[in-house]
């Protein structure tokens, strides 16, 4: 009996999917298969852009499999440096071209759009194939009887999982990610909770679909932490949760629940207990209400981040619109003003620069664009409050700007959805230009070193190769390397230049015995000092570099003699 897991990939608010990074459904889908009986050497796991290396030979596994699971579920679509989610033709090959039984799951099941601006549709599905309408890891666990046989697909009901269920799937499925192309370099995304707390849901959220928050407990999540760590998992975000602020948060009988400070302690310190060399902790999510209605509480969760994270955590705010008309028609979180209170508590808090280059913790923006009571004036709010927001001297390190995309069974679904491409595509330039690069610049200024870049992406250019690579981390910035560098190698790298979304740098220190002459130059380093370095190497040591090229003295801290 051999089982084969296909990862189409998953970006949705609260769950992240895409290489690096490994979503936890994938993790519990493998634990479902062993608890179930199934040994870990017959389940294979593959990624879809593995599978479209011409000629690949996981293609011929595939087709021999017994059973063949499919994750896949865009629902808000990103760009991604070198993946590629599975798109609906590739679901019908891989089903038609297999033998075994086909379960198909994740957020596809809410329907599927190419990108923003759209409405989103159900698929249907090749006929001998089944869609997992409840969680893909549930129906995986109902598929085998108690002796570890299959059963008839068409008997079993779709259901949810259970918070103990995934306490157990999570850690017997821990070893698949030793599968995952990019090990050991992968980043786990782990869940806390999911479903939203809320009395009335954003209508575009597809979060509501899971229910009311459902919170997974403490030491659950820590024994999860400590299995993949087992495993050699060295990078985790805890980005599975629509705000990490109301992770085991009491109803108070108020609309926002009241953060639990402790709950928060001993989840991050029981982390780094049990994973004493992670080099990456990161956390995404974060609902700017929670922060501006409780801020003493917030401040101390924020402070309990820092002590235990890693530098260069994002907090992902979801403010959507800074139009009251939109907030309201669209029962939104919350309105600029305590967004702006959050964004500034985070500041006081998180902006301080840590040891990966980066400040500790900052705010990321996201907005929604389409959505009902938007007019031309909505822009313009939004780009004030942005403005503001620089003005004022406070960092984000990130502005996500999106379209909706309007899923069957979230509110949008019925309503009218105004349209102004072009005021969008100015509007998003704008932000770019007078919002993004000043902010960058700030954020990262030239001179910075980041640290641990991974190399990952060659491409050539006009003026010749780039490396592109990023941190491990949460939201990385790419990084631009005027260099072909060897790939899936970590380089220390020197700010250099600035562009809306990206930065500029070079390899830090720069070995000048090997480095070319775009590199050193792209460092600062004078022309003519360039070519006489090029013209005299290799140098036996530093010191022989500053004899014999006496204007490279005001670059000494950048180079280095190998
Ligand atoms: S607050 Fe709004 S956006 Fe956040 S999870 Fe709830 S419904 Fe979704």
């Amino acid at each position: 009996m051999r089982s084969v897991i296909i990862d189409g990939y998953v970006d949705e608010p609260a769950c992240f999917g895409v290489p690096p990074y490994i979503s936890p459904y994938i993790r519990y889908i493998a634990g479902a298969l062993v608890e179930s009986g199934q040994k870990t050497n017959d389940i294979l796991y593959f990624t879809i852009d593995q599978l479209r290396i011409p000629g690949s030979s996981d293609f011929s596994v595939i087709k021999e499999a017994d059973l063949v699971i499919i994750l896949s579920g865009v629902t808000v679509p990103g760009k991604y440096l070198r993946s590629t989610p599975i798109t609906p033709s590739e679901i019908d090959y891989l089903c038609k071209n297999s033998k075994g039984i086909k379960i198909i799951g994740g957020p596809i099941k809410l329907g599927y759009s190419k990108e923003g601006g759209q409405k989103a549709t159900y698929l249907t599905f090749p006929d001998d194939s089944y869609l997992a309408s409840g969680d893909i890891e549930a129906f995986i666990k109902d598929l085998f009887d108690e002796s570890g046989k299959l059963v008839d697909p068409a008997s079993i009901d779709s259901r949810l999982r259970t918070n103990d269920e995934i306490a157990r799937w999570s850690q017997k499925g821990a070893f698949i990610i030793e599968k995952h192309p990019d090990y050991p370099n992968v980043m786990c995304e782990i869940e806390t909770y999911r479903g939203c707390g809320r009395n009335v849901h954003c209508s575009f959220c597809t979060e509501a679909s899971y229910g009311y928050s459902d919170y997974r407990k403490i030491e659950d999540v820590i024994s999860e932490v400590a299995q993949l760590y087992h495993f050699g998992a060295r990078f985790f975000r805890i980005g599975r949760q629509p705000d990490i602020f109301s992770y085991q948060s009491k109803d108070i009988g108020e609309s926002v629940r009241q953060p639990d400070a402790e709950a928060l302690e001993s989840l991050y310190s029981g982390i780094r207990a049990v994973a004493p060399e992670l080099k990456v902790l990161h956390m995404d999510n974060a609902n700017p209400l929670t922060i501006a209605t409780f801020p003493n509480e917030c401040r101390e969760i924020m402070k309990t981040i820092v002590k235990y994270h890693t530098s260069g955590d994002v907090a992902a705010m979801g403010m959507e619109s800074a139009d009251p008309t939109v907030i309201k028609a669209n029962n939104l979180k919350a309105y600029p003003k305590q967004v702006f209170e959050a964004i500034k508590l985070m500041n006081e808090i998180g902006a301080k620069r840590g040891t990966s280059g980066l400040p500790e913790l900052l705010p990321g923006l996201n907005f929604v664009h389409g959505l009902p009571g938007e007019s031309k004036k909505t822009f313009q709010l939004n780009f004030d409050f942005l403005k503001n927001v620089l003005n004022s001297g406070l960092l984000l390190r990130r502005i996500n700007i999106r379209q909706v995309m309007s899923f069957p069974s979230t509110p949008l679904e019925n309503m009218e959805l105004p349209l102004y491409p072009k005021q969008f595509s100015k509007y998003r330039d704008k932000v770019r230009k007078e919002i993004d690069l000043p902010m960058l610049r700030k954020v990262i200024p030239k001179g910075i070193v980041l640290k641990d870049v991974l190399c990952e992406v060659v491409n050539k250019g006009k003026s010749g190769f780039w490396t592109s690579g990023r941190q491990m981390g949460t939201y990385p910035i790419l990084v631009q390397i005027p260099e072909k560098l060897p790939l899936w190698q970590y380089r220390d790298v020197i700010v250099t230049g600035h562009g809306f979304r990206s930065i500029t740098g070079v390899p830090y220190p720069l070995d000048i015995n090997t480095a070319s002459g775009r590199l050193m130059k792209e460092a600062g380093l004078p022309a003519p000092e360039v070519a006489a370095i090029l013209r005299m190497r290799p140098f036996k040591n530093k010191d022989d570099v500053l004899m014999k090229v006496p204007g490279i003295s005001g670059y000494s801290s950048l180079i280095s003699v190998d």
